[in-house]
């Protein structure tokens, strides 16, 4: 943190006590040379991690929260507040409240229910939760490129799934759900619009003229897209998805995602505020202090950080959520990285690229080699050479059908599908553009390296 941050922190510090002062002093206990020394073992110990706030850092789909989203978190840590009931953080349950509606404005509901959640898992199980209510004896199916979260939760509600076969670009295939619409009982289809492993966005407006002739609920997942509804240089198809957004049950958007949040800042919206209902409980020692709405009872989860509402708003109002906007250009900057990252892979000698480019910020390729096993090998040995440059990739296991056919020949002539080992790349820093000849020139030097200590047999 800077240390300019520490002092702002400091100024509302003081301000924040002052509302207090009225109180005899109990002060905290003092942090002395033992405190010191714990705290550096602790910074230490903390180093032990990839540099995820860096820019070469460009693996898995971390990303640094912001500055003011850190200093309002600790500010609030003074309060500890508890979002369960208002007894527990008056001030930041209505900021949670005003958080909550400007994700919901962002997605144009006209009313919602809603409200943070620990993550994108609980706020998911929520939804699945309130679908299997709706839609008893029914089953729910999500493509098999949505997260693995969704074949969990139905377990753990006790509701039969199915995954329905996504295409070549990993969006859930519109023919293979319509079959399983015919043959099975669907109540909920859970559309994921950014899968977690390569981007994908399933056609949420092709889903819903599928639901007017079978009748089922829809399910958004944009745990980790949700907020490109923001961007302006999406492909129309992708826009045509994110703009069918009101037209969905219920939706699920992480903001510890790409929120700028600290971890544990999820959230769930329902489009029927209705639904509601279905949480009803009563507390014999809980919601005492207000008639008003008390988040836990409309909540499954009972203490929450507050802390986590009060970072989000502070971070809305620094960078709200409008088209044009700061926030929603780091979006556009991410998908332009992206598309220039693909472009580049697409014309280099080291490597394949799939036959889709990216639909938001997540890039994979698989290294060139004659067999999958052998471009996974070699893939895993870039990936490590990489990391000795201080470039930072991902690994995923994905299918051979995400290529063009004749990439693999073997494949192409046995006309199979398998997995390859392949690269992967989640640039969701606005500044991943800026350093986009640096992660290149690391990455094409660790491709050089590896490809000359393990020559190829020529095919
Ligand atoms: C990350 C993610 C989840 C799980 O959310 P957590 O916040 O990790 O609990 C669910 N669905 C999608 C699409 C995701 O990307």
């Amino acid at each position: 943190m800077s240390d300019r941050l520490f002092q702002l922190l400091n100024d509302a510090q003081h301000r924040l006590d002052a509302g207090f002062s009225h109180l005899p002093p109990n002060p905290a206990p003092p942090l002395d040379e033992a405190a010191s020394a714990i705290l550096h073992q602790v910074a230490d110990r903390l180093q032990d991690n990839y540099p995820y706030a860096h820019p070469l850092y460009a693996g898995q789909m971390l990303k640094p929260p912001h500055p003011i989203a850190r200093a309002a978190y600790a500010l609030a840590m003074s309060v500890n507040p508890n979002n369960h009931a208002l007894d527990g953080g008056r001030a930041s349950s209505s900021m949670e409240v005003e958080a909550v509606s400007a994700l919901a404005k962002m997605f144009h509901l006209p009313q919602h229910l809603g409200h943070l959640s620990s993550g994108g898992t609980f706020a998911n199980l929520e939804a699945l939760w309130v679908a299997g209510q709706l839609t008893p004896g029914k089953a729910i199916a999500a493509s098999d490129q949505a997260h693995y979260t969704h074949s969990r939760i139905s377990s753990v509600l006790g509701l039969p799934f199915h995954a329905v076969p996504s295409d070549a670009s990993g969006r859930m295939g519109l023919a293979a759900l319509e079959h399983l619409l015919e043959t099975s009982n669907i109540g909920t289809v859970v559309v994921t619009l950014g899968t977690t492993a390569i981007g994908s966005v399933d056609p949420l407006d092709q889903i819903l003229l599928l639901q007017q002739r079978y009748n089922f609920r829809i399910h958004v997942d944009a745990a980790y897209g949700g907020y490109f509804t923001l961007a302006a240089n999406l492909t129309p198809e992708t826009r045509a998805a994110f703009d069918a957004i009101p037209h969905a049950d219920s939706i699920v958007i992480d903001p510890h995602k790409h929120g700028l949040q600290p971890y544990g800042c999820g959230s769930i919206l329902f489009r029927d505020p209705a639904v509601g209902r279905l949480y009803k409980h009563d507390s014999p020692y809980t919601y005492f202090s207000s008639k008003d709405l008390h988040l836990g009872e409309i909540s499954l989860e009972c203490s929450r950080a507050g802390a986590s509402a009060v970072a989000l708003w502070a971070t809305q109002q620094l960078l709200p959520y409008v088209p044009g906007g700061a926030f929603a250009q780091g979006l556009e900057s991410s998908h332009t990285a992206a598309l220039e990252l693909y472009r580049r892979l697409a014309q280099s000698n080291h490597f394949f690229t799939p036959s889709h480019p990216p639909q938001l910020d997540i890039v994979f390729w698989a290294a060139k080699a004659p067999t999958p096993e052998a471009s996974s090998a070699l893939a895993q040995a870039i990936f490590d050479e990489a990391a000795t440059r201080d470039l930072h990739l991902a690994l995923a296991k994905l299918s051979t059908r995400f290529f063009p056919h004749d990439t693999w020949k073997d494949l192409s002539r046995s006309n199979q599908e398998t997995t390859v080992t392949c690269l992967r790349s989640v640039l969701m820093k606005p500044e991943h553009l800026l350093w986009l000849d640096q992660l290149w020139q690391r990455l094409q030097a660790a491709a050089e390296k590896v490809t000359v200590n393990t020559p190829l047999e020529p095919t």
